[in-house]
């Protein structure tokens, strides 16, 4: 140990210390449902790229922008490469965009429950956060988030943790009534049906956000996404700083998005399936679902972090969720292959009192 100095420690800036450090890890499970990621595994091309990379070049920067693996993400999604950002996960776009739009002291406004990270990517960046609840229908209330006047409206589409999704309608007249910045995350987006896309084309002021760590299968990797108005990618990509894909996650990206769309599909496919088939099953032990759009499903539960906690013992985790505005203790469940479903009834079955 050094001498310790008669300095103390700096104070961090106002606001910080309504901040926490994000407690993601759940630890090491022989069963992990609890992050939402494809539990089918990693893409084969992308795979293999990984395999076949050039270890010697990491001595290289990888591209400031990834230009290449925007004009891969343009075809994918059907935009100009003019209109894509990219981003160290969609986390680091969502901070980005909140830091370039979101203005000292002023606010972003989402709905209660919605993405854990929100709040603290807001805080970080300054902004406070105004929460509504959702209509009774389950879908955002645009009068609500416009009446707040804030610099930034948040919509997660299919929402987590609940699975539900906005209606692109509600998103239009949300946009079109609104100047500052609306952000949609869209980060299960390819389980969805309704595609949001087409908005970014129509709404100069709408960046929808997306990921490769969901239906991509590449959530160790850290690549994500935004699709907008040239003039926002642009201030998102200042705000963001060069060279956040880096040169391996870059190259697996490309290779996912030019080659394994098949892979994606046929595992969505079986999601969706499997999906079904589960809140089937939950139903028949009187449990009550949400209809869920996402690769998850949520399940009220009075004594969910309860029985989380027996579940992680019989070696299946699952997200547990204390107190859900407007819903209550739940668990949040990750879809996956059947095997893992059925080791998920039978720890939930031992589990719940
Ligand atoms: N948005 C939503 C709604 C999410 O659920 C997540 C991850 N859980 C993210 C964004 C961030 O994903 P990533 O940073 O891996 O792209």
């Amino acid at each position: 140990m050094t001498q310790s100095s008669t300095r103390r420690p700096p104070v961090s800036r106002s606001g910080f210390d309504q901040v926490s450090v994000y407690d993601g890890d759940t630890g090491l499970c022989a069963i992990d449902l609890s992050d939402n990621t494809n539990l089918w595994g990693v893409p084969p091309s992308a795979l293999r790229a990984l395999e076949r990379f050039s270890f010697a070049d990491t001595r290289r920067y990888p591209p400031a922008y990834s230009a290449e693996l925007k004009d891969s993400l343009a075809r994918y999604t059907g935009v100009d490469p003019s209109m894509v950002v990219t981003g160290c996960g969609s986390d680091d776009v969502l901070d980005a965009a909140i830091r370039a739009f979101g203005n000292h002291q002023g606010t972003l406004t989402c709905c209660d429950p919605t993405f854990s990270m929100i709040p603290v990517l807001a805080r970080i960046n300054g902004v406070d956060v105004l929460s509504k609840p959702f209509d009774a229908d389950g879908d955002i209330p645009v009068d609500e988030m416009l009446s707040a006047r804030s610099d930034i409206i948040y919509v997660c589409s299919p929402n987590n943790p609940t699975g539900s999704s906005a209606a692109i309608e509600r998103i239009r007249s949300i946009a079109d009534q609104f100047d500052g910045l609306v952000i949609v995350d869209c980060a299960y987006a390819e389980y969805s049906c309704t595609s949001i896309t087409p908005l970014v084309e129509s709404c100069s002021n709408v960046l929808i956000t997306r990921t490769m760590s969901k239906a991509f299968g590449l959530a160790g990797l850290r690549v994500g996404y935004g699709l907008g108005n040239p003039s926002i990618v642009c201030e998102v990509e200042k705000s963001r700083g060069p060279y956040k894909v880096n040169a391996f996650a870059g190259v697996a990206a490309i290779a996912a998005i030019e080659n394994d769309l098949p892979w994606v599909e046929a595992t969505v496919a079986e999601m969706l399936v499997n999906r079904s088939r589960l809140v089937s099953r939950l139903e028949k032990l009187g449990a009550s679902p949400i209809r869920s759009d996402g690769n998850f499903i949520l399940l009220p539960l009075s004594d969910a972090v309860e029985v989380s906690k027996r579940m992680f013992e019989t070696g299946v985790a699952v997200r547990a969720f204390a107190n859900l505005a407007g819903i209550g203790p739940a668990l949040r469940i990750t879809i996956g292959p059947w095997e893992m479903m059925d080791a998920f009834l039978t720890a939930f079955e031992k589990s719940v009192s």
